[in-house]
């Protein structure tokens, strides 16, 4: 792996040397590499090499960009092994999660390239006479993409492609956690030949190179996926340039279950949506909320699944749910599991960290369930951001909405019933940026966009047609030709 920023076509280290290690979340003690602690410095020659490309990567015509875009697709394609292999080691998740990350990011990136290459502008009658008024499509600059470690190929894959296709150039800020991932997304753009300073790479502290990039007038437009803290002082600082963002941010999404639904479903959704990644989607199912008839039931069936996931090394075949991403994750989810405990809720399974089978040395965490949740508590109402599902009774179909909507949060939600009037009510009432009837929390297609409300989400969207739309300024103009 090469451990380096890269930087006007070059892996080069940060120009004080200064570097971090990264420790394997499924074994703290095991040293996955050694990466450029950057500087202001380097984050100033990666805009100044962003800048210097964009003059002629956005001459070229989309056709061409979309070659480029082909090439790393292709190598993509071919490495999934070992790209899984490097999310695995980095992030924890096991390697078949990480495979379906690629496999997500193949679909999208695909999907993004051709929605560059048809996205057009417009043509209008004009008021005059022998007036042509029509509109086009040009790229903003510099971008800055700054992406976090739940989903540290996919993401960036997915912020990359509609900028680069519609002719802005990119640096990319991975998270501090994932940094190998972040490089092998880059060096697939390295080996397909892309023209130099198109996109840049840095690794190192947000706190520190991620501001530098924010703050910088010369980048002009910031795509940020993580916290809605760090998200949100983004924005603060995005306004002073008038710099465009679009925030993708927390949840505490809700499945909903009503009394006429297929519990069995509703049970499958719940734990697959709650336990993949070890919880660690930002569509994560947080919060089932249950009609107070079917809640004993569905409970029940919740325990029968939980005991059936298999935690441990996400390398080994076995595993179904691997560490969580990390010292600073365990220590947080292990603290709102004791809050829960505090505040009265129920903990009816799980709740500590796995130390068992030599797992002693990583970040593994039991599955856990909490029940008589009330909608107030803290684990009802904050991202955890970790294996822990929250089981909050409703006593009738209007109070499970109002319990779903009473967070802060608006990314995703789900409702399992065989109600349909009361399903398009859902769909109606809930307060996020994608729903789901019968169908679990997490899932999302690339032809439609994927974008929170409230404190979730803020500027368009990404993914669909909204992907590219983020990219670029519609200029108009109105031709004299008669
Ligand atoms: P953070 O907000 O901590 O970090 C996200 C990225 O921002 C990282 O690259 C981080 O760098 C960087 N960063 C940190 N501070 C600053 C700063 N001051 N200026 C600029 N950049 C900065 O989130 P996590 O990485 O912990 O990701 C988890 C969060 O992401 C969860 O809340 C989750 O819900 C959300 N998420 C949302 C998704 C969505 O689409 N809505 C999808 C996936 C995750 P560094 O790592 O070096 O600190």
């Amino acid at each position: 792996m090469r451990e380096r920023n890269y930087i006007d076509g070059k892996w080069i280290a940060s120009a004080d040397g200064a570097t971090y290690d990264h420790h394997n979340p499924a074994d703290l003690t095991q040293v996955t590499g050694t990466w450029p602690k950057s500087t202001v410095g380097d984050a100033k020659s990666a805009i100044q090499a962003a800048g210097k490309a964009f003059e002629s990567w956005r001459r070229l015509t989309v056709y061409q960009r979309a070659e480029y875009l082909r090439k790393a697709l292709s190598l993509m394609r071919e490495r999934i092994d070992r790209i899984a292999e490097v999310i695995t080691a980095e992030n924890g998740k096991t390697l078949t999660e990480s495979g379906a990350e690629i496999a997500s990011a193949i679909k999208e990136m695909d999907y993004q390239i051709n929605e560059g290459i048809r996205l057009g502008g417009r043509i209008m009658p004009s008021e005059r006479e022998g007036v042509l008024a029509y509109s086009i499509r040009v790229p903003l600059g510099v971008v800055a993409v700054i992406s976090p470690w739940n989903f540290p190929f996919n993401v960036p894959s997915r912020k990359i492609t509609p900028a680069l296709i519609t002719g802005n150039t990119c640096i990319l800020k991975p998270a501090g956690l994932t940094p190998g991932v972040g490089a092998e997304f880059v060096t697939l753009f390295d080996d397909a030949g892309l023209p130099r300073g198109v996109l840049n790479f840095l690794t190192g502290s947000g706190a520190v190179i991620g501001q530098a990039l924010v703050e910088n007038p010369a980048i002009k437009a910031i795509t940020f996926t993580g916290s809605t803290e760090v998200g949100m002082g983004i924005h603060k600082a995005a306004a002073d340039n008038l710099t465009r963002t679009q925030l993708e941010m927390g949840g505490k999404n809700p499945l909903v279950i009503l009394a006429d639904a297929d519990l069995e479903k509703a049970a499958d959704a719940a734990v697959l949506a709650a336990y993949a990644c070890a919880g660690q989607w930002c569509t994560s199912t947080s919060r089932a909320v249950v009609e107070e008839k079917v809640h004993d039931d569905f409970v029940a069936l919740l325990l029968e699944r939980v005991g059936k996931i298999t935690v441990g090394k996400g390398t080994a075949p076995q595993t179904t749910m691997g560490p969580v991403c990390g010292k600073s994750q365990l220590t947080g989810i292990l603290a709102c599991i004791q809050k829960g405990k505090d505040q009265g809720a129920k903990l009816i399974v799980g709740g500590r960290q796995t130390k068992d089978n030599a797992l002693g040395k990583g970040c593994f965490i039991e599955p856990t369930i909490f029940t008589d949740v009330t909608a107030e508590m803290m684990i009802a109402q904050e991202e955890i951001f970790g294996p822990v599902l929250s089981v909050i009774k409703a006593t009738d179909f209007d109070q499970a909405v109002e319990i779903a909507n009473g967070v802060t949060f608006g990314l995703s939600s789900s409702v399992y019933t065989n109600d349909l009037q009361k399903a398009l009510t859902f769909v109606e009432r809930t307060d996020v940026g994608l729903t789901h009837v019968n169908i679990p929390t997490a899932f999302k297609e690339p032809q439609l966009s994927f974008g929170g409300v409230k404190r979730s989400g803020c500027g368009l969207p990404e993914a669909g047609d909204t992907g590219v739309e983020f990219f670029t300024e519609h200029k108009v103009a109105y031709l004299k030709y008669r």
